[in-house]
């Protein structure tokens, strides 16, 4: 039996463009409401398990949303508690921190891998909710509030909310503000290691069972256990937006990529040149991309932003797909709240929102500057030990 706000919100059609982490969470935190909404994604099939490795999901914001959707239980049972494991060395493998996650204990912020992640989300799911191969080209405003989408496919439909949940380079961001994605100066190159434990059980003794930072010279080593058995290497530069270019490394000629790649490494540790050496292919190379920090925009009527499109930051606090999944949350329940007045709800989620994301953004901004600063290992104890004291202090106040 529906509630009076649901018959309400059942007459109005909502879009949501982008099938990411966001879209699927909100679409599903609806569905749990009783509220139908379509999620409009442009590839031809669910990619996420293509597009980066493990996450980890924190308990104030991914783990509050997948429990509004009702998957908290099944969360726990595939999520990995020690993959909380964090260890931090400088280039010549001294060792700053060494956090290992404690037997049976459940941390706040357990590891899953993107793919598994977005299958459990798209497996709740009602399979008509969801749309593939529908590229968003362009979203217009029509007199009456109502938005009429303009798909690549050839398809048009006309609906009274838009949420863009499309990412970092969101076709509908350009409906609320002129702020685009600007290059933040770091660039990436991920590795793969497949079954580490087997093939090359001294690096996975290194790296233990989560996160290994090396952090010198402007540059990282970041290496990540997932779910797989394999390890996901980031190799993190201070670079010139178009260096993947003109550097010369061919990233699909692996081992001629991997010798030039060491170049860049020559001096640091033998140990954690490893996880150059002992990549096999697939490698990517990743541009990385931000919103301004506190980038706010006009509310306007039947139109808001979530995730990446609202609020890019880099990866360095490891804050972007919880803050995708707080904000399906705060909007699906602001939805829920007022019924058929969707621009209430807009208006509610918007000022929410640039609160709770504007700390994590800034918290971003600050890894990013001290991981590639000077003394960047000892430089990123002290801020993990900082914002450790500053938890301690606000639990006991
Ligand atoms: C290398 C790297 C490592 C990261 N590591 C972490 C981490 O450890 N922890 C963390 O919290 N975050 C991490 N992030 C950030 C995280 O991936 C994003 O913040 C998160 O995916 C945002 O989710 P989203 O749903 O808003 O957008 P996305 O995941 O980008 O999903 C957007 C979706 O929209 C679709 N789309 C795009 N344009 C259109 C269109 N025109 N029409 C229709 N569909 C469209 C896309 O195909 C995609 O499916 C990392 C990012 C990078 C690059």
């Amino acid at each position: 039996m529906t509630t009076i706000v649901q018959q309400q919100v059942l007459n109005k059609r909502i879009a949501i463009i982008g099938g990411g982490p966001g879209g699927l969470t909100l679409a599903l935190i609806l569905q749990k409401n009783g509220i139908d909404a379509v999620v409009y994604e442009r590839e031809p099939h669910d990619t996420n398990r293509e597009r980066g490795g493990s996450l980890d999901i924190h308990e104030e914001s991914g783990q509050m949303a997948l429990k509004e959707a009702g998957l908290y239980e099944q969360f726990q049972a595939l999520a990995r508690y020690e993959g909380e494991d964090f260890r931090l060395f400088d280039k010549s493998g001294k060792l700053y921190m060494d956090e290992v996650a404690e037997g049976d204990a459940q941390g706040a912020r357990p590891e899953i891998d993107r793919g598994v992640l977005c299958d459990m989300l798209l497996k709740a799911l009602n399979p008509n909710a969801i749309r593939y191969g529908y590229k968003l080209i362009e979203a217009v405003p029509l007199e009456n509030g109502q938005h009429e989408l303009r798909f690549e496919n050839g398809q048009i439909d006309v609906v009274d909310l838009v949420v863009g949940a499309d990412g970092a380079f969101s076709q509908v961001r350009p409906l609320l503000t002129d702020a685009v994605a600007t290059y933040s100066g770091i660039t990436m190159v991920e590795l793969n290691i497949p079954d580490v434990a087997n093939a090359h059980p001294d690096l996975a003794a290194l790296n233990a069972r989560g996160k290994m930072f090396a952090l010198a010279d402007h540059k990282a080593i970041m290496g990540q256990l997932n779910g797989n058995g394999s390890l996901k290497v980031y190799l993190c530069f201070n670079a010139e937006r178009d260096w993947l270019d003109t550097c010369g490394i061919d990233l699909i000629d692996v081992e001629a990529a991997k010798a030039q790649l060491l170049g860049y490494f020559e001096d640091w540790d033998p140990s954690l040149q490893k996880y150059i050496r002992y990549a096999s292919h697939n490698m990517i190379g990743r541009r990385i991309y931000m919103l301004p920090v506190g980038h706010q925009w006009e509310c306007r009527s039947g139109v808001t932003l979530i995730g990446d499109a609202a609020h890019l930051m880099s990866p360095f606090a490891g804050e972007g797909v919880n803050m995708a999944m707080q904000d399906a949350a705060e909007l699906a329940l602001a939805i829920v709240r007022h019924g058929s007045e969707l621009d209430e709800a807009i208006a509610e989620y918007e000022h929410n929102m640039y609160r709770y994301s504007s700390e994590s953004a800034m918290q971003s901004g600050e890894n990013l500057a001290i991981i590639f600063g000077e003394d960047a290992a000892l430089r990123l104890k002290e801020q993990f030990d900082r914002i450790y004291l500053e938890f301690v202090q606000q639990a006991n106040a």
